[in-house]
């Protein structure tokens, strides 16, 4: 794909276009890579991958970008069909660079139209967006630059494209492409349905020579027919990209077993880029201090509360919010119970280590507020529950066990505590199975007394008994369950039991959870947040130093909270001192400066 010779297809008027650099710019990096440099450094006209290269910096086009690319270059249309992320930007970005004229984008999705441009402007292309968040005077220059042909890309919403002003101002340009993004909002039956993008026909009778080029992530052949049909593209070239993605989060392993030299190349990207995911065991993370790691899960349960409470604390060291989150079931709770009882320590030891995962059990299992009890393990009283764990935002439902624990206890009993708990629910449930005959175990009085429970909450019940240690789990009888002493008074009726109740599968909205960092952001905070979080990685690539060096995240925080506007007003946030506002500080504030909010304009 990537070897057709595109510049032999690149038009040649482009060379001529005028690039000059006006009063436009907003962010005084959108200067530092001019687009020209691509027609001026060498004596051919641009090609593709030589914008590619040099305002994209990237070396290949991917799956089908080169010959869309060429495709409207030779004044086609194109129907381009791209999973999210599949890049389908450059598909328009890069024609519109390269034809004479401005491309026009329409797009539904104001924040991704801000975003966009953004990124533009900072590798030096000239694009702007026209929506409801401009005041007018920003409107008047915006137009003002397209009558001078001073824009190479505008970002259009679908209704300001129909305004009489637009329309008519747009008669008079010279246009290099429209590109529809979001092309399914034409789709009468989708979700996402836009009645704007019905009259997007009217561009075929009004522009009849400009190409259109529509581009969707959603695949399916009913919209695909759709899109062709209402907007006049049954001719278009249409481009089908593979929706499986190969790519996902960029995670990095760490155990022992690996070379020092890998292990110490992971730990820097883990400290020096943003949003890696560290998979690792505990070998990884002691003295490692990141203050914005906002995420700890534990896949298998810590030995104890001061290993939980020494892991989880690595996130948040900043002070702001982070999220702890652990799964467990019956496998680590018999992985762990075996380790204990095996080991070759000495009994005081091991009677220490028992107790130990004992606690960590019952917090597990605990249906109290769970940093209260965290702090009790640890001697130091909590005043309230503290609303912020799941316990105290969804509250577990509990029930009172005794019948159910007497069952599972007798048929541990009957079946001569020789059994795996896989075993014991199939004759509690009463299933007729080969092996339950071999035994002879159907005609137990325990056979088929369980049946008003499923399989799960059976589980779910033994994962509790074993975890209040009613029952203990022979490690050298393949996980047979044996009774223990202080089942007894459950036996004999004279201790009732109330265990946490199977949470019913909600659905996920329905879930009260714990406030993300990101959720204490309103939709145009989170995407400044992203913007100057996008600042500090590049700042700090140049260092080649970890973000947190530029700035921590509390201070970036205070930027999108405050959104200082002069260097006098950056200085006043914390972590903000004279030698990083000199270094750093235009950088941000260009951000700070160049974000429009909705609300901020009267
Ligand atoms: P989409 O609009 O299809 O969701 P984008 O156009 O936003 O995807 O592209 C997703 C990401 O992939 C962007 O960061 C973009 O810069 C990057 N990208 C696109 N094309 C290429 C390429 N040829 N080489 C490397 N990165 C690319
Ligand atoms: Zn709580």
């Amino acid at each position: 794909m990537n070897s057709i010779d595109d510049t032999a297809l690149t038009p040649q008027p482009q060379a001529q276009k005028n690039r000059s650099n006006t009063a436009h710019s907003t962010t005084p990096t959108a200067q530092r890579h001019d687009a020209s440099h691509a027609a001026s450094s060498s004596p051919l006209p641009p090609s593709p991958t030589s914008v590619l290269k040099e305002l994209f910096g990237y070396d290949s086009f991917r799956g089908h970008q080169a010959e869309i690319i060429n495709t409207i270059l030779l004044g086609h249309d194109a129907l381009v069909l791209m999973p999210t992320g599949g890049g389908k930007s450059l598909c328009y970005q890069i024609p519109a660079l390269l034809r004479p004229g401005v491309g026009i984008v329409i797009s539904p999705l104001i924040a991704l139209m801000e975003d966009q441009v953004f990124a533009l402007l900072q590798a030096g292309v000239r694009a702007a967006y026209l929506n409801s968040t401009l005041d007018y005077n920003a409107v008047l220059d915006i137009e003002h630059r397209l009558r001078h042909e001073q824009l190479d890309l505008l970002y259009i919403a679908p209704e300001r494209l129909f305004s009489e002003r637009t329309w008519s101002l747009l008669a008079r340009l010279n246009i290099a492409l429209f590109a529809i993004d979001e092309a399914h909002c034409v789709s009468q039956w989708g979700h996402d349905f836009r009645p704007e993008y019905l009259q997007l026909n009217a561009l075929i009778d009004a522009f009849p020579h400009v190409p259109r080029l529509a581009l969707t992530a959603t695949a399916d052949k009913r919209t695909r027919e759709e899109i062709r049909e209402r907007l006049g593209l049954s001719k278009a070239k249409t481009f089908i990209s593979s929706f499986d993605r190969p790519e996902g989060f960029r995670a990095l392993p760490y155990h022992a077993g690996f070379a020092a030299n890998i292990r110490a190349a992971h730990q820097r990207r883990f400290l020096q880029e943003e949003g890696v995911i560290m998979v690792a065991t505990i070998a990884f993370g002691m003295g490692i201090d990141k203050p914005n790691v906002r995420f700890v899960a534990h896949l298998d349960l810590p030995k104890s509360l001061e290993a939980y409470y020494q892991e989880t604390g690595r996130a948040g060291r900043d002070g702001l919010s982070a999220s702890a989150w652990m799964v467990y079931g019956l496998q680590d709770v018999m992985l762990l119970r075996n380790f204990t009882a095996q080991s070759t320590a000495t009994e005081s030891h091991k009677r220490v280590e028992h107790h130990k995962l004992e606690a960590m059990l019952a917090f597990c299992e605990t249906t109290a507020c769970r940093r209260v009890q965290l702090l009790n393990y640890f001697d130091e009283a909590y005043p309230e529950d503290c609303g912020n764990c799941d316990s105290c935002l969804s509250p577990a439902a509990t029930w009172d066990a005794s019948i159910a624990v007497q069952k599972a206890l007798s048929c541990i009993y009957r079946t001569g505590q020789r059994f795996g708990v896989n075993y014991l629910i199939d004759v509690l449930l009463g299933k007729p199975t080969e092996r339950i005959t071999q035994f002879g175990h159907h005609r137990l009085s325990t056979y088929g007394i369980g049946k008003e429970l499923s399989p799960q909450q059976w589980r779910s019940l033994f994962r509790q008994i074993i975890a209040r240690g009613y029952v203990s789990v022979d490690n050298t009888q393949y996980g047979s369950l044996q009774l223990t002493a202080d089942c007894r008074p459950i036996l004999q009726g004279k201790t009732s039991v109330t265990l946490r109740a199977l949470r019913e599968v909600r659905s996920r909205s329905s879930v009260n959870k714990p406030k993300s960092f990101l959720a204490q952001f309103n939709e145009f905070e989170r995407q400044l947040w992203l913007k100057l979080r996008a600042v500090r990685q590049s700042l700090a690539n140049e260092q080649k130093v970890p973000p947190y060096v530029i700035f921590h995240d509390v201070t970036l925080k205070d930027m999108v909270e405050q959104r200082p506007q002069t260097p006098h007003e950056l200085l006043a946030l914390s972590g903000v001192g004279e030698h990083k506002l000199k270094n750093y500080g235009e950088s941000f504030l260009a951000v700070l400066r160049n974000t429009w909010d909705e609300h901020s304009i009267p």
